[in-house]
């Protein structure tokens, strides 16, 4: 991918690569706007999903998963990402 890519939601910010701290799993965020995606996915609006909807699956939580949590205990920016 770009170095930098603008996020296509909200055009605010750049499309940064992320991971879980548990797995590994990598994905794409933009901080600005929570916007995720996923490394096999096209990184346009349509695609987007929503980095607390995400984050509440994985950890079997409902509702908004940052009341006992924060960024830094489930995510963690990386320099890139392989696939
Ligand atoms: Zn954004």
């Amino acid at each position: 991918m770009p170095a930098q890519l603008l996020c296509p939601r909200c055009q605010q910010d750049w499309v940064r690569p992320y991971r879980f701290r548990s797995d590994g799993t990598p994905f794409f965020l933009c901080t600005e706007c929570d916007s995720l995606w996923w490394p096999d996915e096209a990184i346009d609006e349509a695609q987007a999903h929503f980095l607390d909807d995400v984050v509440a699956a994985r950890l079997g939580v409902g509702g908004n998963p940052w009341s006992s949590r924060v960024w830094g205990d489930v995510i963690e920016p990386v320099l890139d990402i392989h696939c």
